[in-house]
C-alpha cells in the first residue's frame, strides 16, 4: 500500500517519491538517517533520534537546513499524514544533488526524506522461541575509518555481515571490532545476562549508541538490576545466561544460540523476559503525541 513520503519540502506519495540519480546519498552513501517508531500514536523518543541524527550530521559536516525542532515538527506532520498509530519511520538527509566526483563542494542542497511504514526485522516466531545468531567474520570499522557512532548511509559493512548470517541460515550477526571484542549486530545492539546481572559493550569500542539500548539501561536500573557497559569478549557470550538485542526496528529480541552454542538453557530468559515486558510497559505511556491524545488509545 502507497503511504505519504516527505521530499525536500512536500508531501507526496511514496509510489512518487524520487530523488535524484546525482544524488550523493545515492551515489556515494553520503548522508546520514534515523530509525524511529511510533507506538499508540505517540513517537518513542522523537528528541533523542533527532539529536543524534544531527550529532551524525555535524561530524560528517552536513549542515541540515532547518533546526531540530522544525525536524521533530516534520517527523510528526508525516505520520499524522499517514495516519498510521504503530509504524517505523525513516528519517534520511544526504549531501543531495551534485556531480558525478565525491566533492560534497558540488552539492549545494541536502536531500531530506521522511518515509513512514510498517516494519517486520525477523520472523514473529523467531521472539517467541529466540533468535539464532552468528558471529560475523567481517570485523566493524574501526573509529578512526567511519566512526560507528555516525549512523551514516554506509551501511556496507553490516550488510556484510547480515549477508553472513544469511548463508548461515541464522537471523543475526554478531560483529566484532579489529581487535577482537564484542560491538554489536548488524542493525541492534547487544546485551547479555550473567547471575541477573546485565552487560553491554561500551560505545568506544565502536557500536552506534541505539537509543533502544539506552532505554534498555535505564529500565534495568529502574527495575534495580545492575547494568553494566564494558569490555566483552565471545567467551562472555558463551557462558552467558542469557542474551538479547536491542534496535528501534528490532524492539526487544532474545538471542538463544550464537555460533552453534545454546545460550543458557537454550530458551529466552527470565531477566530477558521482564525486560521485555517493561519495555512494552514504557512504549505504552511515553512518546510525542501525533493525533489528537483524546483519539489516542
Ligand atoms: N546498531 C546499529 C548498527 C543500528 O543500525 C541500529 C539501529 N537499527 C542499532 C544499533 C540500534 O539503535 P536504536 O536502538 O537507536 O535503533
Amino acid at each position: 500500500m502507497s503511504q505519504v513520503a516527505y521530499v525536500n519540502g512536500a508531501f507526496v506519495s511514496s509510489d512518487q517519491a524520487t530523488v535524484s540519480v546525482y544524488d550523493h546519498g545515492f551515489l556515494y552513501g553520503d548522508g546520514v538517517f534515523e530509525g524511529i517508531r511510533v507506538y499508540h500514536g505517540r513517537v518513542l523518543r522523537l528528541r533523542e533520534h533527532v539529536a543524534r541524527l544531527y550529532e551524525s550530521a555535524r561530524t560528517i559536516m552536513l549542515q541540515i537546513p532547518a533546526p531540530p525542532e522544525e525536524m521533530e515538527r516534520l517527523i510528526v506532520e508525516t505520520v499524522r499524514r499517514n495516519g498510521l498509530r504503530d509504524a517505523y519511520i525513516r528519517p534520511v538527509v544526504s549531501r543531495g544533488r551534485g556531480d558525478l566526483g565525491i566533492d560534497p563542494r558540488k552539492c549545494p542542497a541536502p536531500t531530506i526524506v521522511i518515509i513512514v511504514d510498517k516494519i517486520q526485522l525477523y520472523p514473529e516466531e523467531a521472539y517467541r522461541v529466540g533468535l539464532k545468531m552468528i558471529t560475523a567474520t567481517h570485523r566493524k570499522a574501526s573509529a578512526d575509518a567511519l566512526n560507528p557512532r555516525v549512523k551514516s548511509l554506509n551501511y556496507l559493512n553490516q550488510i556484510m555481515a547480515r549477508m553472513e548470517a544469511n548463508l548461515h541460515g541464522a537471523n543475526e550477526a554478531l560483529m566484532l571490532n579489529a581487535q577482537g571484542y564484542v560491538c554489536e549486530c548488524s542493525a541492534d545492539n547487544i546485551f547479555h545476562v550473567k547471575n541477573g546481572e546485565v552487560f553491554t559493550p561500551a560505545p568506544h569500542l565502536g557500536i552506534l549508541r541505539g537509543v533502544t539500548r539506552d532505554a534498555v539501561i535505564e529500565i534495568g536500573r529502574d527495575l534495580g538490576v545492575a547494568v553494566h557497559e564494558g569490555t566483552y569478549t565471545l567467551h562472555d557470550l558463551y557462558t552467558a545466561d542469557e542474551m538479547f538485542l536491542t534496535g528501534t526496528g528490532a524492539e526487544l529480541g532474545p538471542v538463544v544460540t550464537l555460533d552453534g552454542r545454546s545460550i543458557g538453557d537454550g530458551k529466552p530468559g527470565p531477566v530477558t523476559n521482564r525486560l521485555i515486558g517493561a519495555f512494552r510497559d514504557l512504549v505504552a505511556h511515553e512518546g510525542t503525541p501525533v493525533f489528537d491524545e483524546a483519539s489516542v488509545r
